[in-house]
C-alpha cells in the first residue's frame, strides 16, 4: 500500500470548521462515470468545505481499474503537492460479482490505490448477495460501504478482520443506517460516516451529528465515529496527523 507522507494541514475555512475536523472516505470524481467534478476541483471544493482529510474513491471494475487508479493518483498527487492537503486516491469496487472482489481488491493494491472500499449490499440497488462477506473476508478492503441489511455474522467478521463499516449521509443508501449501526454495535465493529458525494453533498459537522443521531446512535458515540475511527484508519494507510 502506498503511504502518503503528508500531514493534515488545517484547511482554509471558517473559524468554526477549523475547530471541527471533518473526515470523509467516500467521494466520487468524474472518473467514476456518474459524478461530475474532476478530482482536482473536487479536492479544492472539499478543502473549501472544511474537510481535514478525505479519500476520492472512484467506481472501478476489473477492466477500468488500472486506468482509473493511474489517472486519479496523478490528479491527487498534484493536489496534495500544491495544497498540502491529506487526500487519498482510492477506489470503490462497485457491483462486482462476489467471486471477483478479492481479485479486484488485489489489483487495486497492486496499482497503488491508497484506500480500497467495496460497494456493499445497499437496499437501494440490486447488489448480488455475498458482496458484503466477500469484501470482509478478502483481507484487502478497508471499508465496506453502505452494507444494507448486514447480518450479525458479517458485522462480527468485520470486527475481527478490522474492516470499517460505513454509515452514509447519502439519501438512498442511508435508509439502512439504523441497522448498520445496530449490528456494528452488537458486534464491536468500527463505524465511519461518509458522504458518497457525487457533486456538492459535502458533510458538515451539523449534518454528521444529525445523521448519526438519526441512525439511533447517542451523543457519546459521535467522537469515536467522527474522530477516533477516522484517525485510526488514516494511521493504518500511512497518513500522519502531525500538523493538526
Ligand atoms: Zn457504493
Ligand atoms: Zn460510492
Amino acid at each position: 500500500v502506498a503511504s502518503g507522507d503528508f500531514s493534515l494541514l488545517p484547511p482554509p475555512s471558517s473559524p468554526y470548521t477549523r475547530l471541527v475536523p471533518i473526515y470523509d472516505f467516500h467521494l466520487h470524481s468524474a472518473l467514476s462515470g456518474d459524478a461530475e467534478l474532476g478530482a482536482v476541483e473536487l479536492s479544492w471544493r472539499a478543502i473549501s468545505a472544511g474537510y481535514t482529510a478525505f479519500a476520492i474513491t472512484d467506481h472501478c471494475a476489473i477492466g477500468t481499474l488500472p486506468r482509473v487508479v493511474r489517472e486519479l493518483r496523478a490528479d491527487v498527487e498534484s493536489a496534495r503537492r500544491e495544497w498540502g492537503a491529506a487526500i487519498l486516491a482510492g477506489v470503490e469496487l462497485t457491483h462486482l460479482p462476489p467471486g471477483l472482489i478479492e481479485r479486484a481488491a488485489r489489483m487495486a493494491r497492486d496499482e497503488g490505490a491508497e484506500l480500497v472500499i467495496c460497494h456493499g449490499e445497499t437496499i437501494n440497488e440490486p447488489v448480488e448477495p455475498g458482496a458484503n462477506l466477500a469484501a470482509i473476508e478478502c483481507g484487502l478492503v478497508d471499508v465496506l460501504a453502505h452494507p444494507g441489511l448486514i447480518t450479525l455474522h458479517e458485522a462480527r467478521r468485520a470486527a475481527e478482520r478490522g474492516v470499517y463499516l460505513e454509515l452514509t449521509s447519502s439519501r438512498g443508501h442511508g435508509l439502512a443506517n439504523g441497522r448498520v449501526a445496530k449490528m456494528a454495535r452488537a458486534a464491536g465493529a468500527k463505524l465511519l460516516l461518509n458522504s458518497d458525494n457525487h457533486l456538492f453533498d459535502f458533510l458538515t459537522p451539523e449534518r454528521q451529528r444529525r445523521v448519526l443521531l438519526g441512525a439511533g446512535l447517542e451523543e457519546e458515540d459521535l467522537e469515536e465515529i467522527l474522530l477516533k475511527n477516522p484517525l485510526a484508519l488514516l494511521e493504518r494507510v500511512g497518513v500522519t496527523a502531525g500538523a493538526q
